[in-house]
């Protein structure tokens, strides 16, 4: 069998090269059970490719990701790398990559599995069956917008300015994909999230996906939010949502709270695509939501979970193969009922369990479902 799927491999640093062991698992499964076969690449980034090549994203990584269906990214980061200057610092690897390969619409599903309704510290009734996705803009806006920087004021004061930017083509492509994500969805809602009432590029942002509905997506309903209410409302009544739409910086905030909604940073996965192109191909990046965990990294605790689970979003993204996405996400989940947990979402009564066997656990799982 020819192996047709081209994956790029970038396990970085602190717990990514730990948890990917566990998806390399699940693709030897794949492999043997279902006949499925990837082509797969390692390559340098983060504080990893920082000590082999001064750089935390060398270019040779962003070309193969670029010939590449798909990159599966691990983590970045760690105290060995934070006195770098800014420039210099392993998370740029990951930033460079979004960047490069035009990855402009972040999805983080926030959802609570039945065996974990009780790791959140929200009530069991108020997260229980929750599922919501959140898509945040990651090419634009305040991370990237120019000018931005250091100065002295007329007054002789230190100063640091960011630019809040988008222009309308921005705004419209990843509204784009958070309505096609809705229109699929039994929900079938966006709520679109800014700070219209003290932001100009809010109250753009507000216009510009109000128009994008209006002529292309009235079946989907929108609802628009302040940046804080969805903040607070997703404590208090987080299942009232189904997609969230953000830009970057409010994306990045809103979907870690969800994230704890949830109960782990283990858990969690995502997927950054860019733009489709004729073929209907896009560049797409897959990664679990949580850092390089440097307070776990090298002890064999972590939970592999998120980056697994990650794996199944490729699956279904990249390969159109929802079959043996659903069959994983299946796997995780019994695997939970089980009663197993890593130390992060350790329940009492439950066994805890290291990486390596959760990721045994899941395999010998998507054997039993597979029979
Ligand atoms: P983190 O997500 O690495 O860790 C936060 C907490 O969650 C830690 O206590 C950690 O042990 C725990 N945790 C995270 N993932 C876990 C897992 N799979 N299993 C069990 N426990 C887990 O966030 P942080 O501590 O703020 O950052 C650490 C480093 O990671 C920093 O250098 C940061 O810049 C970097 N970081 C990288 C990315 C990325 O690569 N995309 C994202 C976030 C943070």
């Amino acid at each position: 069998m020819t192996a047709n799927k081209r994956l790029l491999v970038l396990p970085g640093d602190g717990i990514g090269p730990e948890v990917m062991g566990e998806v390399r698992r699940v693709i030897e499964w794949m492999d043997r059970r279902r006949h499925v076969s990837f082509a797969l690449e390692e390559g340098l980034v983060g504080g990893a490719a920082i000590d082999a090549t001064g750089h935390p994203c060398p270019d040779k990584t962003v070309e193969r990701a670029m010939a590449c269906d798909a990159v599966l990214f691990g983590s970045v980061g760690g105290p060995k790398w934070d006195g770098l200057p800014f420039e210099q610092r392993p998370e740029l690897g990951i930033l460079r990559l979004r960047k490069d390969l035009g990855l402009f619409a972040n999805l983080r599903p926030a959802i609570v599995l039945d065996p974990l309704v009780d790791a959140s510290s929200l009530k069991k009734e108020v997260v229980q069956g929750l599922d919501i996705m959140i898509v945040r803009e990651s090419t634009g806006g305040i991370y990237f917008g120019e000018p931005r920087g250091l100065d002295t004021t007329p007054a002789g004061l230190r100063r640091a300015f960011d630019t809040e930017s988008y222009n309308e083509n921005e705004i419209a492509r990843v509204a784009r994909v958070a309505f096609e994500l809705a229109r699929k969805r039994p929900g079938k809602k966006v709520t679109s999230v800014e700070k219209a009432n003290v932001m100009q590029s809010g109250r753009f942002w507000r216009q510009i996906v109000g128009e994008v509905h209006k002529a292309e997506f009235p079946d989907v309903t929108l609802e628009n939010m302040y940046a804080d209410n969805c903040a607070m409302q997703l404590c208090m009544r987080p299942k009232q949502f189904d997609v969230i739409l953000a830009s970057n910086l409010f994306g990045d905030l809103l979907s870690d709270l969800a994230a704890a909604a949830t109960g782990s940073l283990g858990m969690l996965p995502s997927a950054t695509l860019g733009a489709p192109d004729e073929s209907g191909r896009r560049n797409a990046l897959y990664e679990p939501i949580h850092g390089s965990a440097p307070d776990i990294a090298g002890k064999g605790i972590a939970n592999p979970c998120a980056q697994i689970l990650s794996f199944a979003m490729l699956l279904r993204w990249s390969f159109g193969m929802e079959e043996d996405a659903q069959l994983l996400e299946q796997a995780v989940k019994k695997t939970l009922a089980g009663g197993l947990r890593t130390a992060d979402i350790m329940q009492p009564g439950a066994a805890r369990v290291g990486t390596g066997v959760m990721g045994e656990a899941i395999v010998r799982e998507l054997d039993k479902l597979a029979a």
